[in-house]
């Protein structure tokens, strides 16, 4: 027998490995299974070069379970290790990696993150005495084997093996009981070996029978050797590719499309991704793209392999090339790294707008489920903006899809304003902006729909990429002002009209700040007063409260504009009549205010002709005076308007419709506007 000595310096490592890998102490078996994945491929290399020539047999790898001994073995067929060989690669070159180990350990041990792919070597994790029993495939091979007990300390004596390959006996240890348990082999074997290329046969296929799974004489095969992935797009069927989706996740819904990923040069990359038919936020969180290295599961958190809005596919990428023993920030550093992940955006943007030229139909049908990813890699990714505004589609709220340039050329001839920007009209909510969208449809605009998670950020983006285009809400404006004309219309309503007509809907106005009465010379048969909310803010304010944007926008309480529309006949009608019976009380406040302004203004422009140090302090008390008394004025004019204007329930009426229009009467006030409107209609006793 010979012994020798484990080329560590430390005298005992292995505590350390076992607490610094603690969390990965699973993916032991990953390795050990890769391992002999490795040794049957190279065999079949060797069949194929001619250099082995007898016969390869079944070649499946077989994991067993003996609890009593407290075992796990991996038994494989491949090609084995002379005595020289097991010397070389399991004692010097196995044990290598431990020594890099240490030397990275010895620096900074919180380097130590992530994935270690420890090889044969994290065997050592969980067991306290592994053997490896081993006969190589060269003719007049000899069996040997090699144990160790966790310290560097191992021996290698003559064994016997019947026929070629490797079994590595792993003696787990205590605080490891936890893998001696079937169901928790079952469980690694699923996530980790899923798709390997050779056959992994674990315990037997069962049978339901009497009640009961009864273990068949059959021996259980846990894994699909020739996943999807790894087949030609050709050789695939619709079908397939949504059978291999169920394999992946099972339970889910058909995926809306695939696309099949097969790269040679620069890297090497092969896979499947898959658009998800998103039910809710939780689902895309639970189900993610797979990462494989040679068909052997790696992890599910790809960050920085695929861009971020990718993240939200589904299926599966396998690449050789991808480095996985290092930690993430590294990754996201490498350039092959970027290079894999700027080529599989600019892949799904080509699959998207290959679907979208081919079959626009289908493609606009599965727009809406679409809608998330595209947006969020336009907003996120300039290369991908650039790829995908050529198949990002906007809905009108008539259903029918257009791109961005073809709608900018629908919109184009009756949209553009005075400052030769394109205004899209908007809506968020085809319900409670109805009414909006009606009025603003029959001036002839066209009214998209952006009611989507995203949209606002979206639209700001579009904004921000296009400089001839601008946004604009349905409710932002009077339909009339939505897209600004250089035309003035005539209003019926002179300045001084109009001061008594503020006060008077600002009598019914309880919560004044947030609204600013304004007046408008609009058609006749558009409504006496429209309420709106100014674009800026309100989409300010939506982006905050989204978690983008500055906050203190978020602050602000909501802020309206009350429009008054000087043109219609209830208005004039209104305003004549308040003229009439306040024209005793407010004829002489109004000479008054004509007069005090004319004297502030002349004051003020005189001081403004001087410098500061030639106005004495008698002009300076003289101006103050002047427009205290200036707002006084104004302020009995406000009170004497307001107090006969609480009465009028005309006033009160049309604002209440206003509100109603906006969904914003609610409660009390619906109540009563109720019961005065029925104390309108004829034969009413309530009036
Ligand atoms: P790696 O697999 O990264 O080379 P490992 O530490 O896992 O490193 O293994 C070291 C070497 O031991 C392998 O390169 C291989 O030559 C040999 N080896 C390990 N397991 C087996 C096996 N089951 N059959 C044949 N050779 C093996």
């Amino acid at each position: 027998m010979q012994k020798g000595k484990i080329g560590v310096t430390t005298e005992n490592i292995f505590p350390i490995i076992k607490k610094f890998l603690y969390s990965d102490h699973e993916i032991f078996l990953r390795e050990i299974i890769s391992n002999a994945v490795d040794a049957t491929q190279k065999l079949k290399t060797l069949q194929s070069s001619g250099d082995f020539k007898g016969e390869a047999g079944d070649l499946s790898i077989r994991v067993s379970l003996n609890k009593k001994k407290r075992t796990i073995t991996v038994s494989d067929s491949g090609v084995g290790m002379t005595r020289d060989e097991l010397d070389r690669y399991l004692n010097q070159i196995a044990f290598s990696s431990a020594n890099d180990f240490l030397e990275k350990y010895k620096e900074q041990s919180n380097a130590i993150i992530g994935h270690f792919g420890l090889g044969f070597y994290s065997s050592f994790m969980v067991s306290e005495k592994v053997e490896v029993i081993t006969r190589s495939w060269q003719e007049g091979s000899e069996s040997f084997k090699w144990a160790c007990d966790g310290s560097p300390e191992f021996t290698i004596e003559e064994a016997t093996r019947e026929g070629r390959g490797t079994d590595v006996v792993m003696h787990i240890d205590k605080e490891s009981k936890e893998f001696l348990d079937e169901a928790r082999i079952e469980s690694l074997l699923n996530k980790y070996c899923k798709f390997l290329p050779v056959e992994i046969i674990f315990g037997k296929e069962r049978e339901w029978i009497d009640g009961k799974y009864v273990d068949t004489e059959k021996e259980r095969v846990i894994n699909n050797t020739t996943p999807a992935w790894t087949k030609k797009p050709s050789d695939l069927k619709e079908e397939d590719y949504n059978n291999f989706y169920h394999e992946l996740y099972p339970g889910v819904e058909n995926p809306l499309f695939n696309i099949h990923l097969n790269v040679d040069y620069p890297f090497r990359l092969t896979g499947i991704l898959y658009f998800p038919k998103i039910r809710s936020n939780f689902e895309i969180q639970k189900n993610k793209i797979q990462l494989y290295c040679n068909q052997v599961f790696v992890t599910d958190s790809v960050e920085g392999v695929v861009p971020e809005f990718l993240t939200l596919l589904h299926g599966v990428i396998d690449s050789p090339d991808i480095p996985l023993n290092v930690s993430r920030s590294y990754l996201q550093s490498d350039s092959n790294v970027k290079k894999i992940s700027s080529h599989i955006t600019r892949k799904v943007a080509d699959r998207l707008n290959q679907i979208f030229k081919k079959e626009r139909n289908e493609f606009e049908k599965k727009w809406d489920d679409l809608k998330l990813f595209i947006q969020y890699g336009m907003i996120t990714e300039e290369k991908f903006f650039d790829k995908a505004s050529g198949f990002a589609l906007l809905k009108s709220c008539d259903d029918s899809y257009h791109t961005i340039d073809e709608y900018k050329k629908k919109i184009g001839e009756k949209q553009t304003d005075k400052d030769k920007k394109i205004v899209v009209i908007y809506a968020t909510d085809k319900l409670a902006q109805h009414s909006y969208i009606e009025k603003a449809r029959a001036r002839g605009y066209d009214v998209l729909i952006m009611d989507g998670q995203l949209d606002n950020h979206f639209l700001n983006h579009l904004e921000s990429k296009i400089e001839d285009v601008r946004f604009v809400r349905v409710d932002s404006d009077i339909p009339e002002r939505l897209v600004p004309a250089e035309e003035d219309r005539q209003s019926s309503l002179d300045r001084d009209r109009q001061v008594v007509v503020r006060h008077l809907m600002e009598a019914h106005l309880d919560d004044r700040a947030r609204f600013s009465v304004s007046f408008e010379p609009m058609d006749e048969s558009a409504s006496p007063v429209v309420i709106t909310q100014p674009e800026f803010l309100r989409r300010m304010r939506d982006m905050s409260q989204m978690g983008g944007g500055p906050s203190l926008y978020g602050e602000l309480p909501e802020s309206y504009n009350l429009v008054v529309n000087t043109n219609h006949p209830v208005i004039t009608k209104l305003s004549d009549e308040a003229e009439s019976n306040l024209a005793e009380r407010v004829e002489p406040l109004r000479n008054a205010i004509k007069k005090t302004g004319e004297k502030v203004e002349f004051l003020s422009a005189e001081h403004g002709n001087k410098k500061a140090e030639e106005i004495s302090q008698a002009e300076k008390d003289d101006l103050e005076a002047m427009r205290k008394e200036l707002s006084e004025k104004e302020s009995e004019l406000a009170e004497s308007v307001r107090e006969w204007g609480t009465g009028n329930n005309i006033a009160k009426q049309v604002i209440d419709l206003a509100l109603l229009e906006n969904n914003m009467l609610r409660g009390e006030e619906l109540a009563e506007f109720i019961r005065r409107s029925t104390g309108l209609l004829p034969g009413s006793k309530q009036a």
